[in-house]
């Protein structure tokens, strides 16, 4: 077996991952604001948003040009919202902890999809209340994909896990229409949750489960404290997952793994 890519690679490593995370970052914002809107993620190059002024490439690099613009467009001056450089330097933070932790550079693509894929995801529920098949599905086959070099995960807890994922949250959802008489998750929950079974094995999918439906009660609680109960509000509970899948990665399937390995 091949070593850990951070005792292959060390700092220099560490870098190129953090600044392709960076890079990639960059694209997530393209992803987020295109893909829910059905628009080509390549054609045409970036504009603004608001005066829809090409941007050049000097005004584009992640993270900097955002400073040195001080948050505004050049030619309409409209805010470019503070989201867009937190995105790139989040995802180069994540590529760099991946790194540094993954077992195997199979494991360090998983981490680094699933994070990327986790913040794109994150933010377009929260935008649009969707979560995107074109996102979803390739996670799916990525997952088992993946999991043929993975240590953390054979390729059938990968399948399993895809399965007990997304087979037990439609099932879920099917129940909770059947009892309450009104639809609680969408089919998107139930592809997110398979892609999540995939990327981390049956074990890190119930991990995250468990933490997203913790943080999304307490952060419900909060909200309806705030604002008062209103019985129409609906929770998204994607972007919850997507942060409970990326905090699983980190921090339940290494010790999953661990307590696998203990049992022949
Ligand atoms: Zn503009």
């Amino acid at each position: 077996m091949s070593p850990p890519p951070w005792a292959e690679l060390g700092t220099f490593g560490l870098a190129v991952a953090a600044l392709v995370g960076l890079l990639v970052g960059s694209f997530l914002n393209v992803v987020a604001y295109r893909l829910p809107r059905d628009e080509s993620l390549v054609r045409p190059g970036s504009r603004c948003p608001s005066c829809g002024t090409p941007i050049a490439w000097h005004d584009n690099v992640p993270v900097l040009s955002w400073m040195w613009l001080l948050g505004r467009c050049r030619s309409c001056r409209a805010r470019i919202p503070a989201r867009y450089p937190a995105l790139e330097l989040g995802n180069a933070v994540l590529w760099a902890l991946v790194f540094r932790a993954a077992p195997t550079w199979s494991d360090f693509a998983t981490g680094a999809f699933l994070c990327s894929a986790g913040l794109a995801l994150f933010l377009i529920d929260l935008d649009f209340e969707i979560l995107p098949d074109a996102i979803t599905l390739p996670g799916i086959a990525i997952g088992i994909a993946l999991s043929f070099g993975s240590v953390r995960r054979t390729p059938l807890s990968a399948i399993l896990g895809a399965a007990l994922g997304a087979g037990g949250l439609f099932l879920l959802a099917f129940l909770y229409e059947k009892i309450a008489g009104q639809e609680g998750m969408g089919l998107g929950d139930v592809k997110m949750l398979g892609m999540v079974g995939a990327l981390l094995g049956p074990g890190g999918m119930i991990v995250t489960i468990m933490a997203a439906s913790l943080a999304g009660s307490v952060v419900g609680l909060g909200w309806m404290l705030a604002r008062g109960g209103d019985r129409k509000m609906r929770l998204r509970f994607g972007p919850f997952l997507a942060l409970g899948a990326i905090g699983a990665w980190f921090f339940a399937a290494p010790l999953v793994a661990r307590y696998r390995a203990l049992w022949p």
